[in-house]
């Protein structure tokens, strides 16, 4: 499964020297993973917002969610 880096993510670098492949990239403004990304899963553990996801991971739905939680 590859990975990807939604908004939540703080550009905080710690995912870089994580990825054995160099997949993971400085975005503006937010960083990014790359498509050859090799399901090495290092980079999830030190990312501190959880901004590490699979790319099937919608984050619009999960936004959504979020937001009917709070009016409940
Ligand atoms: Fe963004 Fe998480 Fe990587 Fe930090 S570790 S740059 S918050 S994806």
């Amino acid at each position: 499964m590859a990975y990807k880096i939604i908004d939540t993510c703080i550009a905080c670098g710690l995912c870089l020297p994580e990825c054995p492949i160099d997949a993971i990239a400085e975005g503006d403004p937010i960083y990014v993973i790359e498509d050859t990304c090799c399901d090495f899963e290092d980079c999830l553990a030190v990312c501190p917002v959880d901004a590490i996801v699979p790319v099937d991971y919608d984050e619009a739905d999960q936004q959504a969610q979020a937001t009917i939680g709070r009016q409940l």
